[in-house]
């Protein structure tokens, strides 16, 4: 239905089932706010702001967040949808988060490549067509040259505004699949000491290769570390922490470190025998014995710091579980034997 100045006018029903509709497909929550963004869209489908929704969402993309705040919405949440039926176990959670990461990448991945391949043939052809329109303006004499030429000429003004399109889609891919490494590599990270974490750890052990074994577990735990909280504060622990992390990375360099939670660190060592694993943990132990731990703020001493570690082979087969069972109980009997040393078995 069109008004007198023939702008198109939408009945309140039609309104009503198009704004649930629009609220639904761009997973909008029902509330007053992005309600009336859904009615400004919706009661003038001829006016600008129509337009420019219609244009964002060209193929059935759905709006962002940030496109309907740049267009004057609000956007009440973040996620605008919430699952309610959503799992509450972490551990479910993260499971299906990780599915999900999985899933999306597989489809920026078969996108990216469509649009890489997309983007190189639209080039070609409309070169291809550029030099077909010199050809014929230069030819003389036909009466259809003209109209072909401006067909020709019009097709490559389409071919090129792909092209534009189609690289800032290229570039976008390419942004989210970066954005997607990211967020998969700092899921397996932890956050303070920039090791590999848990997650990542149970991953590799899954991963064993028996070709390139045996692999060895140590699993190394600060000595009295709590004393180090309690003298200096958490701050200069989550420093010492850090340091020890990393000087344990260092000294069994080619093999796993992780922080395993709180002051223990895990390391998966490959292709080295229990007594190669046992004397190089006993090597990096030998370091951070040795090492003058300073307050970075005051330059004072720490004090000597140290580390145990239980050490052991892992069998073919055998779970992470029993394994780290086994080196656990090699560094109780190393902390039992008075600390600063390595138990292997
Ligand atoms: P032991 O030689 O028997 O291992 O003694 P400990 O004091 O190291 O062992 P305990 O398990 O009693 O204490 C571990 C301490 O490690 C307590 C906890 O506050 C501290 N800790 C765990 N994670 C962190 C952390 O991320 N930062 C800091 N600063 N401290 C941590
Ligand atoms: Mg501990
Ligand atoms: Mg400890």
């Amino acid at each position: 239905m069109r008004d007198a100045q023939g702008a198109q006018q939408v009945s309140t029903e039609d309104l009503f089932d198009q704004i649930g509709r629009f609220l639904r497909k761009h997973r909008l929550r029902p509330d007053p706010s992005h309600y009336a963004f859904a009615h400004a869209v919706l009661s003038a489908p001829d006016g600008p702001l129509a337009a420019q929704v219609a244009q964002l969402t060209e193929g059935g993309v759905r709006l962002l967040r940030r496109d309907i705040e740049a267009l004057g919405g609000q956007v009440t949440e973040p996620s605008a949808v919430v699952d309610h039926d959503g799992p509450c176990d972490p551990a479910q959670r993260e499971g299906q988060a990780d599915r999900l990461v999985a899933e999306t990448q597989e489809y920026v991945d078969g996108f990216a490549t469509i649009m890489h391949s997309i983007h190189a043939e639209t080039r070609g052809f409309g070169h291809d067509l550029a030099e077909s329109a010199a050809a014929i303006t230069t030819s003389p004499g036909l009466a259809e040259i003209d109209e072909i030429t401006r067909i020709t000429t019009a097709m490559i003004g389409r071919i090129r505004e792909s092209e534009v399109r189609l690289a800032k889609a290229k570039h976008e891919t390419d942004v989210l699949r970066a954005k997607l490494i990211e967020a998969r590599d700092s899921a397996r990270r932890d956050t303070l000491t920039g090791l590999p974490n848990r997650r990542a750890f149970d991953e590799a052990f899954g991963a064993r290769d028996a070709d390139k074994g045996p692999y060895c577990l140590a699993v190394c735990d600060v000595d009295r570390f709590k004393r180090v909280n309690d003298a200096f504060g958490h701050g200069v622990g989550d420093r010492v922490l850090t340091a020890i992390g990393q000087m344990i990375a260092a000294g069994c360099e080619g093999h796993l470190v992780v922080r395993h939670g709180g002051e223990e660190f895990a390391v998966l060592l490959c292709g080295v025998s229990l007594s190669d694993a046992a004397r190089l943990l006993d090597s990096v132990r030998a370091i951070v014995a040795a090492k003058r731990f300073r307050n970075r703020e005051t330059d004072s001493p720490l004090g000597q710091i140290t580390f145990s570690a239980g050490v052991t082979a892992i069998h073919a087969d055998e779970a992470a579980e029993s394994a780290f069972a086994r080196a656990d109980r090699l560094l109780y009997t190393a902390k039992g034997d008075g600390r600063d040393r390595i138990c292997a078995a």
